[in-house]
């Protein structure tokens, strides 16, 4: 994902290490540098930007440019500059699902991979969490994304909710709470429908649906390989149905990262997990920690 990125990058720092001692303006050339690969991985401009000013402001300091290693003391400072503007507050993997039956609404552009996540994010949630899941769909316009869940569900061995031909979304949201409640279960996913562009009828439909389910839990699934799209996406979503964090999908893909590190900067909201291949145990948390580690080499 981050391959392009991450060898621009160190092309720049390896010509900055072999520097030795270091200048404002070779700093400065560096950093126009990283403005410039940030750019092509499809990083919002913004971020790019702020993101240099920042490395800047810390670089260019008598310290670094005094200490014995100052090639290194800049990588570092991008590196710890990195790590900011991707975390989020707290563990990213760590969903608000105490108080059962709790409601997590999966919600998402048609194709983003919100079908293949919920069940990926069930399986996570039984396996390592011991919890309970019932999974439900509520994509009344495809029936063939209502039967993929099922047999999804049917793989990984967690409850789908029945179907039942000729409800709305919302009267599947009520019974699948009702199940839930009922069933004892711990955890109730509901993977909304997805169109193809974002309207005033989904957005509708999923603002009924979550008045409907009081979600502990929001989640936005994208796909990362659509780059800024995927920040704008969130962007409407949040505004719309307010979302508590999104999961990056595809992220096994070729695309240039740039959806990753703009992300949490432009949305406030942080990304939680990441999805890297079509199998059910393809999904990672989103560790800032390594994904600034596998974007410096
Ligand atoms: P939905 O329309 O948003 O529900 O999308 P689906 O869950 O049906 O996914 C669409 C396609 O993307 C399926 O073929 C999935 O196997 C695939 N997919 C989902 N997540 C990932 C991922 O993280 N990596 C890859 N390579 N494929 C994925």
């Amino acid at each position: 994902m981050f391959e392009t990125l991450s060898e621009r990058l160190s092309g720049v720092f390896d010509k900055l290490t072999r520097q030795g001692a270091l200048t404002a303006e070779n700093v400065e050339t560096a950093l126009r540098e990283v403005r410039v690969a940030l750019l092509e991985a499809d990083v919002s401009l913004p971020v790019a930007r702020a993101f240099v000013k920042s490395v800047s402001a810390k670089a260019t300091g008598s310290a670094v440019t005094k200490s014995v290693t100052p090639g290194q003391q800049v990588v570092k400072i991008v590196h710890d500059e990195l790590i900011r503007t991707l975390r989020g507050e707290g563990d990213p993997g760590a969903l608000k699902i105490d108080n059962p039956p709790a409601a997590m609404l999966m919600v998402g552009l048609q194709g983003s991979g919100k079908t293949t996540t919920t069940a990926k994010l069930a399986k996570r949630l039984t396996e390592r969490q011991g919890k309970r899941v019932l999974m439900a769909s509520l994509d009344t316009n495809r029936p063939a994304a209502m039967e993929q869940l099922a047999i999804l569900g049917s793989q990984i061995g967690v409850d789908t909710l029945p179907i039942i031909k000729g409800e709305n979304a919302v009267q599947i949201a009520r019974r699948a709470k009702q199940q839930a409640t009922l069933g004892g279960y711990d955890v109730y996913m509901l993977d909304t429908a997805g169109r193809l562009h974002i309207d005033e009828a989904l957005m509708a439909e999923v603002q009924a649906v979550r008045d409907v389910a009081q979600p502990r839990e929001t989640l936005l699934v994208v796909d990362g390989l659509t780059g800024q799209d995927a920040v704008n996406v969130a962007t409407e979503f949040d505004g719309k149905v307010g979302i508590t964090g999104v999961v990056l999908t595809r992220m096994d893909g070729d695309g240039r990262g740039g959806a990753a590190l703009s992300m949490r900067a432009i949305t406030g909201k942080p990304i939680r997990f990441v999805g890297l291949g079509e199998k059910m145990d393809a999904l990672e948390t989103f560790e800032a920690e390594r994904v600034a580690g596998r974007i410096l080499g």
